[in-house]
């Protein structure tokens, strides 16, 4: 049974505004329309910057022109490989003005690792740091691309140009299905892949959560997420600007400067790490809570301790939701309703979502588990330049593979169990790591823990647990393994219990089960020498 919890889109794709049928369907027109005061604050910086609606229009119809000046065609793409700054932004929205697909970059990303994507993308115009334009003007050369630099302050010769530009620039008219962004998949199995977003797929998104999150224009966000990701800058930045709300922009998540943001804020998204981080600080409290009104978190696993710790301590419950790059955002708990622990909630508005049998694509019952498949008006066009991918990514329904494994329980939350690729398969047996995780992590003594497969002679792989012990905690291995027997099933059982101070995360908090892999590849075939 596919568990269609919402089937109605409620004021998303079919609004006559801004509907398949409309003139324009560019992103930028669409949120010009819906900005209902001018004046209003829309992104304020801690060092001082206020930027209205108004001045967000002009500085990108600045942009634009200095975009379509340098040779931007629509339908080209324009890469972006920057520090988060109010500049850095706008550019997106001038790039999808100018009809143009933007491209935004780890900043992580070193040389050897652009010119992947520069070559792939072939964009015609980079911008990137002044520190790194000399290498990427040589990459850039390569495919013909112009480069403007801009740095952390929103500074260089982007913004030297654009002073020079008017502000007037007629947005490009484009297809609800033309390509607004490209953004490239993180990776952490074989090449990344250029996951293609049309305008609808990003207003679409943008105007269900707001409806579903409860955005109004009396909202203020604290936005502390990086704008090369889709949470950062689809999430968070467009249901803020969708909604005519403000942001205040934070360059990197810093706990003090967060708590001391709550009383002039209302809403948070996050990824895990920050609530964990901010349950580390003394000063979180339900007094300096009380003026927020919503805490949302994704990208990575949101504990269930973690979701219980932040309700005891501010009253508050974390809104945990899912998405990934390819689809935007499918599923959030409720706003109103039971918020689950450990669950990422019912399908949005408009999508559906099924478990299939991953081997062969058929629908599985309620409460088993499977491979997750969605399909809505938020998910991807299909992987740039590689059609194949695409073809092999979707079922002939139009459902995407998401790569998910998880159930869909009696009453329509979904539960992810991990990445297909973490499954581990043990003496033929699957063993899904978040069943094996959540048991480690409800031991005294545990702060976290990461299961991951290692090769191993007699089974194939062997359940290994990485363990993260709490503060001045002795839980040793035979602890632990004491703790699981008779809670799992034999099979499912660790191996080995290893720890380490640390799980590697990456910049969105998501745990590098590929590195932990790497790092303990030997630790059977090691010990059967050792032994
Ligand atoms: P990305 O494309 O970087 O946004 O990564 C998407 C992946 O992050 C998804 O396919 C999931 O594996 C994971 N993810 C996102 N949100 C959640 C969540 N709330 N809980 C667990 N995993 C999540």
């Amino acid at each position: 049974m596919t568990a269609k919890v919402h089937t109605t889109l409620t004021g998303s794709v079919i609004d006559p505004r801004f509907g398949a049928h409309a003139m324009n369907a560019n992103l930028f027109d669409r949120l010009e329309l819906s900005i209902a005061e001018l004046t209003k604050t829309a992104i304020t910086t801690p060092d001082g910057q206020t930027v209205s609606y108004a001045d967000l229009i002009a500085l990108s119809g600045r942009l634009a022109n200095v975009l379509t000046a340098r040779g931007v065609q629509p339908g080209d793409r324009v890469a972006v490989q920057v520090e988060k700054s109010v500049p850095a932004l706008v550019l997106y929205l001038a790039t999808v003005r100018a009809g143009a697909v933007y491209l935004p970059l780890n900043t992580a990303y070193t040389l050897a690792e652009l010119e992947y994507f520069i070559s792939d993308a072939e964009p015609s115009l980079v911008v990137c740091d002044p520190a790194k334009r000399e290498g990427i003007e040589k990459l850039a050369a390569k495919v013909g691309a112009a480069v403007e630099a801009l740095d952390a302050k929103g500074q260089g010769t982007l913004m030297d140009a654009a002073a020079d530009a008017p502000d007037a620039f007629e947005t490009v008219p484009r297809a609800g299905d033309d390509l607004a962004a490209i953004l490239y998949t993180s990776g952490t199995t074989g090449r990344s892949k250029g996951a293609m977003l049309t305008h609808d797929n990003l207003v679409s998104n943008a105007l269900t959560l707001k409806e579903v999150w409860r955005f109004t224009a009396d909202d203020v966000l604290i936005h502390a997420l990086p704008i090369y990701h889709t949470h950062g800058l689809f999430v968070a930045s467009n249901v803020t600007l969708f909604s005519g709300a403000s942001m205040i922009f934070l360059a990197k998540f810093d706990a003090d400067e967060i708590l001391g943001l709550m009383s002039r804020a209302t809403a948070l998204m996050g990824v895990p790490t920050f609530y964990v981080r901010l349950l580390q600080h003394p000063a979180l409290t339900k007094e300096a809570t009380s003026g927020m009104r919503l805490f949302v978190s994704g990208s990575a696993p949101l504990l269930a301790e973690t979701h219980r710790e932040w309700s005891a301590r501010t009253g508050h419950a974390i809104l945990e939701r899912y998405g990934m790059t390819e689809t935007n955002m499918n599923t959030s708990n409720p706003y109103d309703g039971d918020r689950v622990p450990g669950a990422v909630g019912l399908p949005l508005p408009g999508v559906s979502a099924r478990i299939t049998n991953p081997d062969n694509g058929q629908e599985l019952p309620i409460g088993e588990i499977g491979m997750i498949e969605v399909k809505g008006p938020n998910v991807f066009k299909g992987y740039w330049r590689m059609p194949e991918k695409t073809a092999a990514e979707f079922r002939s329904d139009g459902f995407f593979i998401t790569g998910d494994l998880g159930k869909i329980d009696e009453r329509g939350y979904v539960h992810i169990l991990g990445r297909g690729k973490d499954l581990v398969i043990t003496g033929g047996f699957n063993v899904y790591p978040k069943e094996i995780e959540d048991e480690i992590d409800a031991i005294t003594g545990v702060f976290e823990s990461a299961v991951i497969g290692v090769p191993h002679k007699d089974f194939g792989e062997g359940v290994t647990a990485v363990v993260v012990r709490s503060k001045e905690a002795e839980v040793d291995e035979t602890a632990i393994l004491a703790a699981l027997d008779g809670r799992l099933a034999k099979f499912k059982l660790p191996k080995r219990v290893v720890f380490v101070d640390d799980l590697p995360r990456n910049t969105m908090g998501k745990v590098q089960k590929n590195v932990l892999r790497e790092r303990f590849s030997d630790l059977y075939t090691a010990s059967a020498r050792a032994s």
